[in-house]
């Protein structure tokens, strides 16, 4: 089996579900409140597991029942624990999220633990991502932390991916040390300052990603799937048409994916309409990490 080195944020989400979003000011009535694991590091690590891979988590939680609980979870998952530390101060990460009728939502996280993990928490994992195929890093976790461990996994020659979410500036000096960028358009607006709207848009704005020195952009495009481009080629995915029910976690689950196909060494195209295809069963589900799918439901046709 191929590892997977997922570095990142851990929180439990507590979800309402409703007919629409308040104004501001507003108090409106909710539905049902769902409370969920997840946090983008550990969404994606536990996504990576079901579809197969070897996974070690390196992530900090607080000393309290949430952080707790979380690990329990990835032991369930078979995710390699060893280098999740804990925070003596501060506490878990949460997100508060609400999902409208139309699955779409809104989030709000307070880091805590997530917040600490530092370099010297990346370093007690070293020797595991010198081993690993794929290092797999996101934005909720420090941003100097994340430099530090793209350029780790540049010296041991790791596929280094980032997932820029959520959507922040990143310093020039990490993109040349990235084999892949995965944002989706809003993050890719960001990091470029082109708006991604339609074909010729999107191509611009990775054009302008593999100026700054990734080897390899991939800008997810909700429902309409992903596009792909590199200095060889460019072309689009289209994801399975589906009704969706809540998105949280698409792309964390697309990344997962993502990473698994690539550290088995799937060709670009067969791993982005793999990784289509398990987002999309994903957006049918509530929930976070509770919405990915296992290897076992996805049919072999995309083996
Ligand atoms: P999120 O923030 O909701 O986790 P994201 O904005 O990072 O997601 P998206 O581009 O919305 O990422 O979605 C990632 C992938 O998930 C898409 O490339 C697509 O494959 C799948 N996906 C998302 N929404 C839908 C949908 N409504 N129908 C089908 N597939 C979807």
């Amino acid at each position: 089996m191929s590892k997977i080195v997922v570095i990142g944020s851990s929180n439990t989400d507590m979800v309402v579900k409703t007919n629409r979003f308040p104004n501001p000011g507003e108090t409106i009535l909710g539905g049902t409140f769902f409370m969920f694991a997840g946090g983008k590091g550990a969404n994606q690590a536990v996504a990576a597991a079901r579809m197969g891979g070897d996974v070690v988590l390196v992530a900090k939680v607080g000393n309290d029942i949430f952080g707790k609980q979380a690990i329990e979870g990835f032991q369930k998952e078979k995710i390699n624990t060893s280098y999740i530390s804990t925070d003596f101060e501060k506490a878990s990460g949460t997100a508060l999220i609400i999902v409208n009728e139309r699955g779409e939502n809104k989030i709000v996280v307070a880091s805590g633990s997530n917040d600490t993990l530092s370099q010297e928490d990346i370093m007690k994992a070293a020797t595991e991502i010198e081993m690993a195929e794929v290092v797999l890093l996101q934005l909720e976790i420090p941003v100097s932390s994340v430099v530090f461990a793209a350029t780790q996994g540049l010296k041991t020659e790791s596929k280094v991916i980032l997932n820029p979410a959520p959507a922040q500036e990143l310093p020039d000096e990490i993109y040349p040390n990235l084999y892949l960028i995965t944002p989706n358009e809003t993050e890719a607006q960001l990091l470029t300052g082109i708006e991604v709207k339609d074909d010729e848009s999107a191509r611009e704005a990775a054009d302008m990603l593999l100026d700054k020195g990734v080897r390899n952009v991939i800008i997810t495009l909700g429902a309409r799937g992903a596009y792909f481009h590199n200095d060889y080629q460019s072309f689009f995915v289209d994801a399975p048409q589906v009704e969706a029910v809540d998105t949280t976690a698409a792309g964390d689950i697309f990344n997962g994916t993502l990473a698994v196909a690539l550290a088995q060494k799937k060709d670009w195209r067969s791993a982005i309409e793999l990784a289509c295809k398990v987002a999309s069963l994903s957006v049918t589900r509530m929930g976070a990490q509770a919405s990915a799918p296992f290897l076992s439901e996805i049919s072999s046709a995309s083996d």
